[in-house]
C-alpha cells in the first residue's frame, strides 16, 4: 500500500478531528522521518514539541523494550520502581516538591486546576474561587483545560464550560491585576506562550505575577507544557526568570512520545492540597511512561541536551534573524532557545508550511501568523543550515 491507500483507508474509520496533512509516515531516525513512500522529511517540529530526543535514539529505545518484557502496567493501586525513578527526577531538576504523573498536557492541566481549588477551599471554605488566565493561551482540549484557554474560537460550540475564569492579556501586568478579586485562587499561564504564537513572558511581568500572587497567597501555575524539558536551554523555562511557581505542568517531551504528562507541585501546596480520593487515573504514571521519563532525565544528562540547546540555539537565531532581514514578508523573530517563530505578514503561513512539506521540510504553525519551529533538542548546525535551505525553497 502506499501513502494514498493509507489516507483512504484511515479517513473511512478516523473520525475527521484533524485536517492532516496527506503524508503518511513511517519512520525516523535522528532529526529525520521518512514516510511510507519513501520521502524523507527534515523535521522542525518534532511532533509538536515532543521528540527532544530526535527518532531512533538506541538507548531509549532498549529501555522502553525491557520494561514493555518486565511490566507495563499495574494501577495506582501499587508501587512500583519506574515511579520512583521518574518521580525523584523530575522532582529533582524541576526544584519542586511533589509529582502527579498524568496521560497527557490537559490532564495535568485539570489536576492543576483541581489542586489550586482544594488548596482555596482548605483555606477559607469557599467553593466559588476564580481563576485568572490569559487571552490566547492554550492549555488543552478537555472541559477544565478549554475553560482556562483564551481562544474563543476553540471554547464556543463547548459551553457553558467551567465556570469562575476571567481573562488577562499576557504581558500586561495591569489587565491581571484588574482581574484578581478575593475569590481569586490562582493565576496560570505558559512562561512562553505556544499555540498562541510563540511569545514568551517578559521579565517584569512574569515577577509582576509572582508578586502579586506572594501578596495575595493567590497560586501561580505556569504551564511548561510545550517550553519546559531544555527546550528554551534549561530545564523549565521559569528558571531562566528565577520566578518559581507554585504549580508546574509538563507533558510533550517529557516522555518523549510515549504519552506522559504531570502537574507538579511545590511543598506548601503540596501539605495543603490533594489527600487520598481527590484525585486520580488508571493509568496516569504507569510503569512504560514512568520507565520512559526516567530515561529521558538520564539521557538529557549524557547527552547534556540542556547545555547543547543553550549552544545551538544563538546559531538557529542568526539564521532566521537573516531570513528576517532577507524577506519583507518576514515580519519578526519571536522566541528562547529552540522554540522560535517568524512572524508572517501578507501571506498565509498554511501556504508555506505546505510547501516545506513538499520541499521535505517540516515546519509547524502557531497562531494565525506564525511559522513556528520546535526541533528536536539535537539538533546540529548542518540541521539548522538545511532547515534554512529547504524553507528558502518554500518561500
Ligand atoms: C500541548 C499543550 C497542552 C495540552 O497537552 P496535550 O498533551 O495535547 O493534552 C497544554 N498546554 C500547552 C502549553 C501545550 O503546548
Amino acid at each position: 500500500m502506499n501513502s494514498k491507500d493509507y489516507i483512504e483507508k484511515a479517513e473511512q474509520s478516523v473520525l475527521h478531528t484533524y485536517n492532516r496533512f496527506p503524508v503518511v509516515l513511517d519512520r525516523g531516525e535522528g532529526v529525520y522521518l521518512t514516510d511510507v513512500d519513501g520521502k524523507q522529511y527534515l523535521d522542525f517540529g518534532a511532533g509538536i514539541a515532543v521528540f527532544a530526543l530526535g527518532y531512533g535514539n538506541q538507548a531509549y529505545n532498549d529501555a522502553l523494550k525491557e520494561q514493555v518484557d518486565r511490566l507495563i502496567h499495574t494501577s495506582n493501586l501499587y508501587y512500583h520502581a519506574p515511579l520512583a525513578d521518574a518521580a525523584e527526577k523530575l522532582v529533582r531538576v524541576s526544584e519542586m516538591d511533589k509529582v502527579f504523573f498524568t496521560n497527557s498536557g490537559t490532564e495535568a492541566i485539570e489536576g492543576a486546576i483541581k489542586t489550586a481549588r482544594k488548596y482555596a477551599f482548605l483555606k477559607d471554605g469557599r467553593t466559588d474561587h476564580e481563576i485568572i488566565a490569559m487571552n490566547h493561551s492554550f492549555h488543552g482540549r478537555s472541559v477544565g483545560a478549554l475553560s482556562v484557554t483564551g481562544n474563543p474560537h476553540y471554547q464556543e460550540a463547548f459551553k457553558p464550560l467551567m465556570g469562575g475564569v476571567r481573562f488577562a492579556d499576557f504581558n500586561d501586568l495591569a489587565s491581571v491585576e484588574a482581574q484578581v478579586t478575593d475569590r481569586t485562587c490562582a493565576i496560570i499561564l505558559e512562561t512562553v506562550q505556544g499555540e498562541g504564537g510563540i511569545y514568551p513572558a517578559t521579565p517584569e511581568f512574569l515577577s509582576g505575577v509572582k508578586q502579586l500572587c506572594e501578596e495575595r497567597d493567590i497560586l501561580l501555575i505556569l504551564d511548561e507544557i510545550q517550553c519546559g524539558m531544555g527546550r528554551t536551554g534549561s530545564y523549565f523555562a521559569w528558571q531562566q526568570y528565577g520566578v518559581k511557581p507554585d504549580i508546574m505542568t509538563c507533558a510533550k517531551a517529557l516522555g518523549c512520545g510515549v504519552p506522559v504528562g504531570a502537574f507538579v507541585l511545590n511543598e506548601k501546596v503540596a501539605k495543603a492540597s490533594l489527600v487520598p480520593g481527590d484525585h486520580g487515573t488508571t493509568y496516569g504514571g504507569n510503569p512504560l511512561a514512568c520507565a520512559a521519563v526516567s530515561k529521558v532525565f538520564d539521557l538529557f544528562e549524557e547527552m547534556h541536551l540542556v547545555e547543547h540547546v543553550r549552544e545551538i540555539a544563538p546559531y538557529l537565531e542568526e539564521k532566521l534573524d537573516a531570513l528576517v532581514d532577507q524577506y519583507a514578508f518576514l515580519r519578526l523573530r519571536r522566541g528562547k532557545g529552540l522554540m522560535q517563530g517568524l512572524v508572517v505578514q501578507g501571506r498565509p503561513v498554511g501556504e508555506i508550511v505546505n510547501r516545506a512539506l513538499d520541499n521535505g521540510l517540516i515546519v509547524l504553525s502557531a497562531g494565525s501568523d506564525v511559522l513556528r519551529l520546535v526541533p528536536p533538542l539535537i539538533i546540529t548546525k548542518e540541521d539548522v543550515d538545511e532547515m534554512v535551505r529547504r524553507l528558502e525553497l518554500s518561500f
